[in-house]
């Protein structure tokens, strides 16, 4: 059956797969932005589609509609844009979802909430499963981010205990695809962008630090089941790719598949910058039926496709290192 349903931060990346699919799916669906790092470019082909609505608005500030299911993914999700206003940040995560909760509470709406696995800090246990409580330095660079999101995740089950909200609550690993920000800083936009253009690779610190990467569309599908699932399982849950590797392996990677000439480079490794990321799926898999599919290099190049394309259309653009 059809159903309204409301995305914040559906202008991002991962916002525009999941607006795009839904509207494949006949529901009705309202996009909500305030465009600090996404872009009416992803959302521009579904602007016509008379079920698909698109709104400028701050999660931080109320907002008020009648929904069926809320995916609340309004956030900055790279290092360099949430620090560039931690305060804004970590009140996206605090007050912004206090208002979306205060929304599906009002609207008996079930509400999914886009945590990470940054929740789990510079981890301790690896592979990381959902039962970690993780090493998070409470008051680093990184803390507006991943605290933020920690006391989200509270305030999810605190609404879920005390008001009985329909809460669910997934833990996304690095994901990457079509519709990422050229200029965001990610490693993946960074080093593709970097490739493609002939310019040097910056790896951050010897590069030993590993991290799992996950196609967007094996995401997206996560998100769904996760979203409509009907055996009362709310999570928290781990969704990502468990194929890990280091940066410096991805970096060549990258070079390989854009036959770049590009040289690696060092620079220094930013502060709290997590040594090892690979998620745990048992839970995933067991609860929702879900692993992912997309190969590593199927799902890259697609990726260095759109990049491509983008550079050719804009020679303006520049990486953020
Ligand atoms: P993104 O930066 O591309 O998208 C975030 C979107 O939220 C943007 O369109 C931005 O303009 C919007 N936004 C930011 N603050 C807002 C506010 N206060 N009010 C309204 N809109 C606001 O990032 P993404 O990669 O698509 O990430 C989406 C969500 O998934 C985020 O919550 C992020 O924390 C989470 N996540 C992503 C990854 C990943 O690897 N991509 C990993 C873990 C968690
Ligand atoms: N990184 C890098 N070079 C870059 C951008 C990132 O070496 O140009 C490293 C970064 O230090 C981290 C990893 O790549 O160890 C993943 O960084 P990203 O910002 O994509 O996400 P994170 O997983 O750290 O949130």
């Amino acid at each position: 059956m059809s159903k309204r349903i409301l995305i914040t931060g559906g202008a991002g990346f991962i916002g525009s797969h999941l607006c795009e699919r839904l509207l494949n799916e006949n529901n009705d669906v309202i996009c909500l932005d305030n465009f600090f790092t996404g872009s009416k470019d992803n959302i521009r082909h579904l602007m016509s589609n008379d079920h698909f609505e698109l709104v400028r608005h701050d999660i931080t500030k109320e907002y008020y509609a009648e929904v069926d299911q809320i995916y609340n993914l309004a956030c900055p999700a790279s290092p360099p844009h949430y620090q560039y206003n931690a305060i804004k940040t970590i009140k996206t995560s605090v007050l912004g979802v206090t208002n979306m909760l205060g929304l599906a509470k009002r609207c008996k709406a079930r509400i999914l909430q886009a945590s990470t696995s940054e929740v789990y800090g510079d981890p301790h246990v690896h592979p990381q499963v959902e039962s970690y409580w993780g090493n998070v330095n409470p008051i680093g660079i990184r803390s507006c981010y991943d605290e933020g999101k920690r006391c989200a995740e509270t305030l999810m089950m605190d609404y879920h205990r005390q008001n009985n909200v329909d809460t669910r609550i997934i833990r996304i690993f690095n994901t990457y695809g079509p519709n990422m920000d050229p200029n965001d800083g990610r490693v993946v936009s960074n080093f593709i962008v970097q490739a493609l253009k002939g310019e040097d690779i910056t790896i951050y610190g010897d590069g030993s630090q590993t991290r799992s990467f996950c196609y967007v569309s094996d995401l997206v599908d996560g998100m769904i089941r996760m979203m409509n699932n009907e055996q009362g399982f709310i999570g928290p849950v781990n969704l990502g790719n468990p194929s890990e590797r280091t940066i410096l392996d991805f970096a060549k990677l990258i070079i390989e598949m854009t036959n770049s000439n590009s040289k690696i480079v060092y620079k220094p490794l930013p502060g709290d910058d997590p040594t090892q990321r690979k998620p745990d799926i048992t839970l995933a898999n067991k609860e929702l039926g879900w692993v992912p599919k997309v190969d590593i290099r199927e799902g890259l190049n697609k990726t260095i496709e759109y990049f491509a394309t983008k550079i050719q259309k804009d020679e303006k653009i520049l990486v953020n290192v």
